[in-house]
């Protein structure tokens, strides 16, 4: 049997933590701030904006949720943006995708200045994690690695196995991997032969949006088992990418969805909002 890995507890654990540098920060008279822009009526971003919104306020930073029709033409959006660029009181900003179809998502989060793109979606934080200079690492990917560290999982020399490469999850998930010294492999949906990559992972990372697609036949004995998927069932259940009944059975570590990966997301968002804060305003 595999041990669990608790991502809730974790996140918990973590968000105490970054309570406490945001209560140091006070005294210096900073107050990070997040601003989050949702435009149209998209339930599922609505919930995801309002968790992001709770999550801050918990631990002391102040955060603005900016409701925009869904008819908003871009230039407007992008104008949005720019206000918020020059505000001293604002680190972080974000625009929840997806968008509405009319409108460039490239554009927009390329508008957002790189100081303060908390998600790092933007060209030039994909830049810096190529070259390994990142000020902020993507929210998903940097919860997996938080998560790999703190149950003492080594990364260097290890066969590193990312199914999926989104710009949001594979592809940097595989960067972050590489520069642990991870020998890492990245599979997708024109990948003949998955299982033969999946058997040789030490480390799987599967993000496919594809419910309960890997099996226990696709993964090595011990194997650490990350799944990035949410999967959600008629009946409102969450599932993930990975069988879970059957994969905890081979694997040494793995994530359970909900309770995995997912927590970490919003907390590494958390994260980088008090990264930002620090680097806008401590030496300033
Ligand atoms: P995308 O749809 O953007 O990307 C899916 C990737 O999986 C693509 O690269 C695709 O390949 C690949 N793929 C699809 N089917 C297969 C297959 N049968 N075999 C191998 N590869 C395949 O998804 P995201 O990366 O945005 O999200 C992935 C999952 O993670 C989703 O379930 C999403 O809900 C979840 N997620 C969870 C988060 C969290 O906080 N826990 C945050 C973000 C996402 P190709 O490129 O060839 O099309």
């Amino acid at each position: 049997m595999s041990t669990i890995i608790d991502g809730k507890e974790t996140s918990a654990q973590i968000r105490k933590e970054y309570a406490e540098e945001v209560k140091e920060l006070a005294k210096k008279g900073i107050v990070p701030g997040l601003a989050v822009i949702i435009v149209g009526n998209d339930p599922a971003s609505a919930v995801y904006v309002r968790n992001k919104g709770k999550a801050c306020q918990e631990i002391g930073i102040h955060s603005e949720i900016i409701e925009m029709p869904e008819d908003t033409p871009e230039q407007k959006l992008i104008e949005e943006i720019q206000k918020l660029n020059e505000r001293k009181d604002i680190d972080g900003i974000l625009v929840q995708l997806p968008l509405p179809k009319h409108i460039n998502p490239s554009a927009v989060v390329d508008s957002i200045s790189p100081q303060k793109d908390v998600d790092a979606f933007s060209e030039v934080n994909v830049g810096k994690i190529m070259l390994g200079r990142q000020s902020f690492v993507p929210c998903t990917p940097a919860g997996i690695m938080e998560l790999l560290k703190r149950y003492n999982i080594d990364i260097t020399g290890k066969n590193c196995v990312v199914v999926g490469r989104s710009d949001i999850v594979g592809k940097p998930m595989a960067m972050l991997l590489m520069q642990q010294d991870g020998t890492v492999t990245v599979c997708h949906s024109k990948t003949q032969n998955l299982s033969e990559y999946t058997k040789r992972a030490d480390i799987l990372v599967v993000a496919i949006k594809k419910p309960r697609y890997v099996k226990a036949n696709m993964v090595k004995e011990g194997a650490v088992v990350i799944d990035v998927g949410i999967n959600r069932f008629e009946n409102g259940k969450l599932t993930g990418d990975v069988d879970f009944d059957e994969v905890s059975k081979v694997a040494s570590y793995i994530t359970p969805v909900p309770g995995g990966v997912g927590p970490m997301t919003i907390t590494m968002l958390l994260k980088n909002t008090i990264t930002a804060a620090r680097q806008n305003r401590e030496n300033n």
